[in-house]
């Protein structure tokens, strides 16, 4: 592909984009890019105007600059984010821009990728035509493979087979995560759609989308912490790009071990911080008001500085504080940014953060990090989505 087409693709998968970042995205220099640019205008493939500062663009605009912007149909991608219950799903341009959104509850049945319906039916809507679909999955997970392998270690009737398993060597999927996840369903889906389909863990494009369109912005390395009424995960960004892990499993921080004698956790090891910080949240809350509760209640409350919600969040902000301050010590990270899906509650949450951070992590590690709330508030993962699939959509133009 040539200089001339590369900057014609890297153009149509943006809401606009100025020469410099041009250059500096597909790695040219900017003589090329301009020179491209001048006959791609000339030939009517693209059009140029003068930016106007805009928060929700993905493109860094520090003054007004001149860009250069796609003149054919808009191309836009289908985002699905299975997070917390719900299916956060949109339809956004490559530029980020959103153009539709919805919030559906899915199913409490995760055995069935059927829970995934009503979000295809709204991608398929009146909504336009999109030519690739991101979906975010709350569980680890490694492109073209799937869930990593993994067993609980209980012996009894639900695990006869355990024994063949170790014979093939092959483990079974984490009970507690959907079992269609076992195999990436990525390749199925596609054929599906008839357009190419990436799945992702949904705290790895959380914390994606912070680290290059919100509060991570301009940090090479850094940590993501995402937190919901019932999970806890983290994404890792190490000098730029985001880090999975060998089998997709890196980042998931309810998995590290705190307590020896703890219960067994779904992924086959003992007394696994999400033990400890999955339920006890509601639990506490409503043993407090005598009543149910959500976690936006909960949450609304503890920005309202309620004492005791207030209280059960810097708590868990403490119990996730002690493990992530080994973290931080053994990564010296930059940005500490904890999900600001938790709105203004988030600062109890980094009160308790701060406080383990200052006490456990090595002087040097803590004075250079930052614990900041994610600037996207609830659409980081989306933001995320919108990165990855301009990431995919480019890669093609560097061979
Ligand atoms: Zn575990």
């Amino acid at each position: 592909m040539d200089a001339s087409e590369r900057v014609l693709r890297a153009v149509e998968a943006s809401d606009g984009m100025t020469r410099a970042e041009l250059a500096a995205l597909l790695e040219l220099p900017l003589g090329t890019v301009t020179t491209a640019a001048t006959a791609l205008l000339r030939a009517g493939a693209v059009a140029e105007r003068t930016a106007q500062p805009d928060p929700g663009s993905a493109t860094r605009l520090g003054r007004r600059a001149t860009l250069l912007l796609p003149t054919g149909p808009r191309r836009a991608l289908g985002i699905v984010i299975w997070t917390h219950g719900r299916l956060h799903t949109a339809i956004a341009t490559y530029g980020g821009t959103i153009l539709a959104r919805d919030d559906i509850k899915a199913s409490a049945d995760t055995s069935n990728p059927a829970l995934l319906e009503p979000a295809w039916r709204f991608l398929s809507g009146s909504h336009g035509p999109v030519d690739q679909i991101v979906l975010g999955v709350p569980a680890p997970f490694q492109r073209g493979v799937g869930l990593p392998p993994g067993r609980l270690a209980i012996p009894g009737p639900a695990q006869a087979g355990a024994g063949a398993d170790s014979a093939t060597g092959e483990g079974k999927p984490y009970r507690g995560y959907a079992p269609w996840l076992k195999t990436d369903p990525a390749a199925a889906l596609s054929d599906r759609f008839g357009i190419p389909v990436i799945i992702e863990n949904d705290a790895n494009l959380g914390a994606l989308g912070e680290a290059h369109a919100g509060a991570g912005r301009g940090s090479r390395t850094q940590l993501y912490l995402k937190l919901g009424e019932r999970s806890v995960g983290a994404g890792l960004v190490l000098d730029g790009q985001v880090y999975r892990g060998v089998s997709g499993f890196a980042g998931e921080v309810a998995h590290i071990h705190i307590e020896d004698d703890g219960p067994l956790c779904p992924c086959g090891a003992r007394g696994c911080l999400a033990a400890r910080a999955r339920k006890p949240l509601l639990e506490l809350m409503e043993e407090a008001y005598d009543r149910p509760l959500s976690f936006s209640e909960v949450l609304r409350m503890a920005d309202a500085d309620e004492p005791a919600p207030a209280r059960v969040l810097r708590e868990v902000g403490r119990i996730l504080g002690r493990p992530l301050a080994d973290v931080c010590t053994f990564l010296n990270p930059g940005l500490l940014i904890l999900d600001g899906a938790l709105g203004g509650a988030g600062r109890h949450v980094l009160a308790g953060l701060t406080e383990q951070i200052e006490r456990y992590c090595a002087p040097a590690v803590a004075a250079a990090l930052q614990l900041v709330p994610g600037a996207l508030g609830p659409d980081a993962d989306i933001r995320g989505a919108v990165h990855l699939a301009r990431i995919e959509a480019l890669a093609a133009t560097r061979s």
